[in-house]
């Protein structure tokens, strides 16, 4: 039996309604800021429960724009994770600032109890990630930071549709980035983003970043980028919505079951903590064993497609040298990178390759337990 990864080539079996909808929207030529954009972001803005929800270029343009809307600046620090994507990390470094990292709990989040240590007086924002489908602990964070007056921003690029104590994540923050690259939750075809917020003030300095600082047709109120959502691909985009909501569903499901099964095998294996009040999107699953390596192996033999988020952590990245951290400095991280392990866990699985997997990681520790 084979366990793909993706999903994709499932999702866009029949595009035929995309590809309608396209054609009709060539007659308008509303190609940048057009109508479907409108639609997709009135859609993102209900499905976060936030007053506003901006398409811009790219996940990383969403924190990088969301960065610049702050304030943030060279000789600034911003607080983050050393777990994440590079493009958490690389939002601030290209916002000109300087990343401060604090480590991870047993949740694979941001520990709100490691923020407050690492604040200095150059500190502007604390970026916490809902990381694999969330969610961090997104309130407690919000506590500290309005301690130190400092504003949020939540990278829900892996999550949208989680929840903290039934809010949606993306809401809590003064700002929050998505990312609907094709491997995200909410994907179209190609790069994309979209930022959340409930500050009018924020839109308009966002409205104003994503489109050149561009006022009206004629007035630059201030310098820019070129950033924008595609009315194309927010069709595509408007067309994954009306499947999200089922796709959360089977993928909780999916979860849950193996959720289970792990636990049943004791002592090799930790789930990641899941919180009573907390609602997962299962953008990645993951668990941790020391044998990682070895039933990562076994696992591809027996053609399951499990794969590593990610061997090596930000902080001992080689672009990251000039930071200064070394071994050592975050050993949850550091644990995470040696000792977790993605499964598929996508809707296009069947129940059956959910049990195949199952049976063949419990296979693999029986002959750990001889
Ligand atoms: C994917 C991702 C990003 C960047 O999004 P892009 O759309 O690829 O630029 C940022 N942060 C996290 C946690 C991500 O997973």
């Amino acid at each position: 039996m084979k366990v793909p990864f993706s999903f994709l080539i499932e999702q866009f079996r029949d595009s035929s309604i995309v590809f309608e909808k396209m054609k009709e929207s060539l007659s308008r030529c509303d190609f940048t800021l057009g109508k479907d954009l409108l639609q997709f972001e009135k859609t993102y803005a209900e499905q976060t429960g936030c007053r506003h929800a901006m398409g811009v270029g790219s996940g990383t343009d969403a924190l990088f724009l969301s960065l610049k809307a702050i304030g943030v600046g060279a000789g600034d620090e911003v607080i983050t994770v050393p777990n994440s994507f590079i493009a958490t990390t690389g939002a601030i470094v290209q916002a000109g600032a300087r990343p401060v990292f604090v480590d991870i709990g047993e949740d694979f989040c941001l520990d709100p109890e490691k923020i407050a240590p690492a604040i200095s007086e150059k500190t502007k924002a604390v970026l916490p990630v809902h990381w694999g489908g969330g969610p961090c602990r997104i309130e407690e964070i919000c506590e500290v930071a309005a301690r130190y007056r400092l504003p949020v921003l939540e990278d829900a690029c892996q999550s949208l549709g989680a929840e903290w104590n039934g809010k949606r994540v993306g809401s809590f923050g003064l700002l929050a980035g998505f990312s609907t690259h094709p491997i995200k939750p909410l994907h179209v075809w190609g790069d994309g983003g979209v930022i959340t917020t409930n500050s009018d003030e924020m839109v308009e300095k966002i409205r104003l970043l994503r489109n050149h600082g561009l006022k009206d047709r004629d007035t630059v109120e201030s310098f820019g980028y070129n950033s924008r959502f595609d009315n194309l691909q927010a069709i595509v985009g408007n067309h994954v919505f009306e499947s999200l909501n089922a796709t959360i569903a089977k993928r909780r499901e999916y979860a849950e079951k193996m959720d289970e099964a792990l636990r049943a095998l004791g002592e090799y294996i930790e789930v990641p903590l899941r919180y009573p009040q907390g609602k997962n999107v299962f953008h990645l699953y993951q668990f941790s064993t020391r044998y990682r390596d070895e039933l990562l192996a076994f696992l591809i033999a027996a053609g399951v497609e499990a794969k590593v988020h990610y061997p090596i952590p930000l902080h001992l990245q080689p672009a990251a040298r000039v930071f200064g951290y070394q071994e050592g400095d975050f050993p949850l991280t550091e644990k995470q990178s040696r000792e977790s392990i993605t499964l598929p866990c996508h809707q296009f699985l069947s129940l059956e390759q959910i049990d195949y997997m199952m049976a063949k990681v419990k296979e693999f520790f029986s002959s750990k337990m001889k």
